[in-house]
């Protein structure tokens, strides 16, 4: 059985952006709107020779009451199946409550996480990376899922958490 790979975090930070970009192809659904991946979606993967299963997630309706508290217990549900977590932050938007939300449970579940700080399309973008250190998560890594900076140094290190 392979390991899991979680990728979790709030609508629209680019989680499915980020998947397809580790799988290679456009196989996650991406939306400006968020929402409209199903609650986890898995799929085949590798990287640097070993082979495991990414998971995608989402699916929760945004405009609700109580949106920090959905996010969370989806994303706890992935986690629970999970060898190791791959947090999605929005380096451009930085931490927000539903962000806070995932964290606590995310210290519980005591699971590995690599805290993926996403949308730094370029080196302007690092110092946004850098605020995410304030999650006590570790370091960020900045990434943009959309055109591929910096998910070498990403994957490397989920590598080491699985
Ligand atoms: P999800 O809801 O977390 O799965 O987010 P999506 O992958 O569906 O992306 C939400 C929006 O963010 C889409 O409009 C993406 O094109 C955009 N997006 C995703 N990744 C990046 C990135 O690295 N940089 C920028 N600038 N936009 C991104
Ligand atoms: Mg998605």
């Amino acid at each position: 059985i392979l390991p899991v790979l979680a990728v979790v975090g709030r609508p629209n930070v680019g989680k499915s952006t980020l998947v397809n970009r580790i799988l290679g192809r456009r196989e996650a659904v991406v939306e400006d709107q968020p929402g409209v991946t199903r609650d986890r979606v898995s799929y085949p993967a590798e990287w640097a020779g070993r082979r495991f299963t990414l998971v995608d997630t989402g699916g929760w309706e945004v405009d609700v009451a109580g949106i920090e508290e959905k996010v969370a217990s989806q994303a706890e549900v992935a986690v629970a199946l999970a060898d190791a977590v791959l947090f999605v932050v929005d380096a451009q938007v930085g931490a927000t409550a539903t962000d806070e939300r995932v964290v606590e449970m995310l210290r519980r579940s005591g699971k590995p996480v690599v805290l993926c700080a996403n949308k730094v399309d370029g080196a302007a973008g690092e110092a946004d990376a850098a605020y995410l250190w304030s999650l006590g998560l570790g370091e960020p890594y900045p990434v943009s899922g959309l055109h591929g900076r910096g998910t070498g140094d990403l994957l490397d290190a989920a590598m080491k958490a699985l």
